[in-house]
This record gives C-alpha cells, sequence and structure tokens, in this order.
C-alpha cells in the first residue's frame, strides 16, 4: 500500500496544483518551519521539566519517609521502652497493614487494568506497614541519649533537605503550569513531540497515511493530535481539517482507539475538530486521487476561488493562478 503524508493531505484539499507545485518549491514555509521548531523547543523544556518534577517529588517522599523513621528511632532511644502491651499492639498492627497491601496485590496480579490502579495504594499500604513494624520494634529498645540526640539532628536535617527539595518542586510546578498552560490542558500529558529528536514519523497501514503531528496531548486514556498554525483564522480550514483528521486516523491505527477530536491551534485561537466518519472518508478520497494524479505525473487546479490563489503560497510558481 502507498503512504500518504498528512502534511500533502493538507496541501492536496487546499488546491491540488499547490500540492504538486510544493514538490518542487519546497522553502515557501521558511516562517511556519520556524514557528514548529520553536514550538518543538519549548514542548520538550516542558516534558524535561516534568520528568523533573516527577523524579523530586520521589525524593521528597523518600526523604521525608525516611526523616520520619529517623526521628523515631531518636525518640525510642531518649524516652526508653514502651508498654508491652502496645508493642503488641503495633506488631499486630502492622501485620494488618501488610495484609492489607497483599490483598491488593492479589487483586491487581488478576489484572493489568487494575494493576496500575493500585499500584499506590499497594506501595502506601506497604510504606505504612514497614512504618509501622519499625515503630514497634525500635521503642523496644533500652534508653541511649547519645544515639537518641543524634538521631533527633539527622532527622532534622533530612527533613530541611526535604522542605528545600519540596521547595523547589513547587517552583518547577509553576513554571510547568504557566508555559504548559499554553499547549495543554493541565492533567493532560505531552506525549509525542513531532518536532524533536525522538519525533519519529508515525504511519498506519491500515489506512496508508504517515505523518509527524506537532505534538499528542494525553488527556485520561485518550490521545489527541494537535497541529498548529502560524496565521491567524476564525474558522477551521478546510485543508488543516484534513490534516488533522488524518493525524486522528494514524493515532487510532497505532494506538488502537480512536481520539474523540484532534485539535488545530491558529494564533488567535483553538478549534476542537470532532474525528467523524464523514471527515474519514474525504481524507480517503484526497488520497486516492493523489495517488492518481502521480500516476498520471500532473495535478491541476480544481476550485474557481480566486481569494484561495490571492493567499496561496505557491502562487508566484503557479501557471493556473486566478489571482
Ligand atoms: S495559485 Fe491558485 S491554482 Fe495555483 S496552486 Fe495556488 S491555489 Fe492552486
Amino acid at each position: 500500500m502507498n503512504i500518504v503524508s498528512a502534511g500533502d493531505i493538507e496541501k492536496y484539499a487546499y488546491c491540488p496544483l499547490s500540492w504538486w507545485l510544493s514538490k518542487k518549491h519546497k522553502s515557501v514555509y521558511d516562517e511556519g518551519i520556524k514557528k514548529h521548531k520553536e514550538t518543538g523547543k519549548e514542548l520538550q523544556e516542558i516534558k524535561r521539566k516534568e520528568e523533573k518534577l516527577k523524579l523530586y517529588e520521589k525524593y521528597v517522599l523518600f526523604i521525608s519517609i525516611s526523616a520520619t523513621i529517623v526521628a523515631l528511632f531518636g525518640l525510642s532511644f531518649l524516652y526508653g521502652k514502651m508498654e508491652e502491651t502496645w508493642n503488641v499492639f503495633f506488631v499486630v498492627l502492622a501485620f494488618l497493614w501488610l495484609y492489607n497491601s497483599l490483598f491488593f496485590l492479589y487483586k491487581a496480579g488478576k489484572s493489568s487494568i487494575l494493576r496500575a490502579r493500585y499500584e499506590k495504594v499497594i506501595l502506601l499500604s506497604s510504606v505504612g506497614a514497614i512504618m509501622i513494624a519499625s515503630f514497634s520494634v525500635i521503642f523496644s529498645l533500652p534508653p541511649n541519649p547519645d544515639i537518641g540526640r543524634f538521631a533527633e539532628i539527622l532527622a532534622l536535617l533530612w527533613v530541611i533537605s526535604a522542605n528545600l527539595l519540596f521547595y523547589r518542586t513547587l517552583n518547577i510546578s509553576e513554571e510547568i503550569i504557566e508555559k504548559k498552560i499554553k499547549y495543554a490542558p493541565i492533567n493532560g500529558k505531552i506525549e509525542y513531540i513531532g518536532n524533536s529528536r525522538e519525533g519519529k514519523e508515525m504511519e498506519s497501514k491500515k489506512y496508508g497515511l504517515r505523518g509527524k503531528p506537532d505534538y499528542i496531548i494525553k488527556v485520561g486514556d485518550e490521545y489527541i493530535p494537535v497541529e498548529q498554525k502560524s496565521m491567524e483564522a476564525n474558522h477551521p480550514r478546510f485543508s488543516h481539517v484534513m490534516q488533522v483528521t488524518a493525524y486522528c486516523m494514524i493515532i487510532e491505527d497505532i494506538y488502537g482507539k480512536p481520539p474523540p477530536y484532534g485539535i488545530i491551534k491558529y494564533s488567535n485561537r483553538q478549534f476542537k475538530i470532532p474525528y467523524e466518519e464523514r471527515w474519514k472518508n474525504i481524507v480517503m478520497k484526497i488520497r486516492k486521487n493523489m495517488l492518481r494524479d502521480m500516476e498520471k505525473g500532473i495535478a491541476h487546479r480544481n476550485h474557481n476561488n480566486a481569494r484561495k490563489c490571492a493567499t496561496c503560497a505557491r502562487r508566484e510558481h503557479c501557471p493556473e493562478r486566478l489571482a
């Protein structure tokens, strides 16, 4: 099956001759290319910071838990043994907590969907069990004020580091929110950046289409393609609707789930384009006509719209232009 690019679908939908001329005169969209590169850079920066944030959050959690354990350890040496009954109580509680983790682990093992959902519960539950168990063990040791004081100072330093790191995560979060709001909903994840080193071309064998959307955001379990245009527009252009629909088709094939819509972002506003059967049919028709013209080795204007020619990027080289 011949694979056609979504970018070519866009050009052909605008005017078949524009698509044909674009093969000979490639540099007409310099401004657009520059803008796409800038977007790619900014998105990569956001992605990098989000990864850093996740790592910092893990460190904060780890340091805080360690500090709490060390602090308890110190307290036990300062104040000595607790009563036997309390010791038994904490041991039983730790076992119950551990049983709770095992129960969720068993449930998660039954289904891969549940595994992801229970992951955090298992982690928190296990940490809880470990803490309670440590609590009961360290409080059964004889008092030693020197070790106790040393542990308390250590825990204090640990807490200070956790707070500094937490402060840094807050700053990064703010930076991310400010930049990300331009591109994606805050609960959305930037899944793919077309204009980046990792942004490989995506291909659908099922539809015979390929392409690199500017970026893809993941909201819940939906993958939404976003196409950015440097121009202003008060309504979505037909050729852009075709391009974003082609990306939706590629995503449907690759991720095995159709996106509910694609997004076209103009410099003044953005539009959600529902992913519909009627648009898919037109994309497939454009693809068929394009392959036919490729075989013929020529394409012609298919409209009488002089305004289209007046704003066409290839009018300078066009033998059939109307304006
Ligand atoms: S100038 Fe008009 S006819 Fe020529 S490629 Fe552009 S839109 Fe098509």
